[in-house]
C-alpha cells in the first residue's frame, strides 16, 4: 500500500476499514494530480496493480491510453476531450463535481470492455494541505440496462421493426447532417390490405407483416433502417443508395414476399412506395416535409394501379399485371 499522509487512513484504525472495505472506488489526490490513496475497489474497478502507481500521475496510473484517449495531464499530445480530466481540473480550482457520468473503454486483446462510472469529487483542505476527493460507482450494470429499455422503446414489438419515435429520431439525425448525407427515403403501403384482411382474417394479416419484415431483414445493409410508420406502412432508410438501386431492392423483397404468400391467398400480396432521394440538390428540410413527400409519391404509385414505386424520376413497375 502507498505510503499514507492522512493520519485518519493509518492502517487498521476504523476509517482505513471503511475506504478499504467500501463498494465504491475512492482516491485521495494531492493538489498536483498524484494519488496519496486509492482503496482496493477502485484497483479491482480498473484492473490495475496497486504498485504501479508510485510517484506518478493519475492519469498515468489509471491510463488515459486504456480509455483511448489522451491527456494534457500525462502525455505531450494533449487534448482537452478527456472527461476526467476535465473534473479534475474543476476540483482543483475548488469546484466540486456531482454525479458525472464517465464512460471508459477498456481494451482487452481484440476485446473492448465499456464501463461507466458516476464520478463525484470535491476539494479538501487538511492540516493547510490541498486534496482531491474522488467517488467512482460503477454503474455499467444500470447504464446497459437503460441502454437496453432505450432499444426496446424505439421497436415495434409485433415486426421487429423500428417504431414510429425511433424512425423519427434516425430520420432527425440525418437531416441535422445536412450536406455531408445522401440517402433514399422509401415509404412502402400493403395493397388492398382491408380486403386481404376481410379474406383471410387479421391473423394472416399479422403474419403477412411479420413475413414481410423478416424478408427485408435479410435484403438490407446493417446501417438501413426499418421502421413501422403505421399499421400497414413501413419506412426504408437506404444510405448512399439512389432511387434506382432503392427500387431494385424493393423489388427483390416484393419479389420473395409475393412468391411466399402466392399459394396460400387468391389475392397477391403486394405494395407499393414512394421513394425520396436526399442528395446534393434536394435536402430536406424536416421529418414532417420529407416523410410527406414520400407519402405523395406513394399516394401517385397507388392512383397509377399499386405494386409499383414513385420516384420523382417516374414510376417503376415491381410487377406486371395485378
Ligand atoms: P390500399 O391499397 O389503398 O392501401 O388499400 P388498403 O386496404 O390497404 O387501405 P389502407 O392502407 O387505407 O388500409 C389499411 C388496412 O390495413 C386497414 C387495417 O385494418 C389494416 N391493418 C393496419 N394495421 C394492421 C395490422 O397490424 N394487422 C392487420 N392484420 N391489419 C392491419
Ligand atoms: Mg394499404
Ligand atoms: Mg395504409
Amino acid at each position: 500500500m502507498m505510503k499514507l499522509v492522512i493520519d485518519l487512513l493509518q492502517e487498521h484504525n476504523l476509517f482505513y476499514n471503511l475506504f478499504e472495505n467500501s463498494r465504491i472506488g475512492q482516491v485521495f489526490l494531492d493538489i498536483q494530480n498524484h494519488p496519496v490513496y486509492v482503496n482496493r475497489r477502485m484497483y479491482e474497478f480498473f484492473d490495475l496493480i496497486p504498485d504501479l502507481m508510485a510517484d506518478m500521475q493519475f492519469g498515468q496510473v489509471f491510463h488515459c491510453s486504456n480509455f483511448g484517449r489522451i491527456c494534457a495531464e500525462c502525455s505531450e499530445n494533449g487534448n482537452d476531450r478527456c472527461d476526467l480530466m476535465h473534473s479534475i481540473r474543476i476540483i482543483q480550482n475548488g469546484g466540486s463535481i456531482d454525479n458525472n457520468t464517465i464512460q471508459f473503454s477498456f481494451k482487452h486483446g481484440d476485446r473492448e470492455e465499456i464501463k461507466w462510472f458516476q464520478l463525484n469529487g470535491s476539494y479538501i483542505i487538511y492540516e493547510e494541505k490541498e486534496y482531491l476527493l474522488l467517488i467512482f460507482a460503477d454503474i455499467t450494470d444500470l447504464k446497459q440496462r437503460e441502454n437496453r429499455l432505450k432499444e426496446l422503446l424505439s421497436l415495434d414489438l409485433a415486426t421487429g421493426t423500428t417504431n414510429k419515435y425511433g424512425l423519427m429520431k434516425l430520420v432527425q439525425e440525418r437531416i441535422k447532417e445536412g450536406n455531408n448525407l445522401w440517402y433514399s427515403l422509401c415509404m412502402i403501403d400493403f395493397d388492398n390490405f382491408k380486403q386481404l384482411n376481410d379474406l383471410y382474417g387479421h391473423l394472416f394479416g399479422d403474419k403477412v407483416l411479420e413475413k414481410f419484415s423478416d424478408i427485408a431483414h435479410r435484403h438490407i445493409r446493417k446501417g438501413d433502417v426499418l421502421g413501422r410508420y403505421g399499421g400497414e406502412e413501413f419506412v426504408f432508410i437506404f444510405d448512399n443508395i439512389d432511387e434506382k438501386q432503392s427500387f431494385q431492392i424493393l423489388k427483390c423483397i416484393h419479389m420473395e414476399l409475393t412468391k411466399y404468400f402466392a399459394r396460400t391467398t387468391k389475392l397477391p400480396v403486394t405494395f407499393s412506395a414512394g421513394i425520396v432521394t436526399i442528395n446534393s440538390r434536394f435536402q430536406a428540410v424536416s421529418y414532417r416535409k420529407l416523410l410527406g413527400q414520400a407519402d405523395c409519391l406513394l399516394y401517385e404509385a397507388k392512383k397509377l394501379g399499386r405494386s409499383r414505386a414513385m420516384s420523382h424520376q417516374g414510376e417503376m413497375i415491381f410487377m406486371e399485371g395485378n
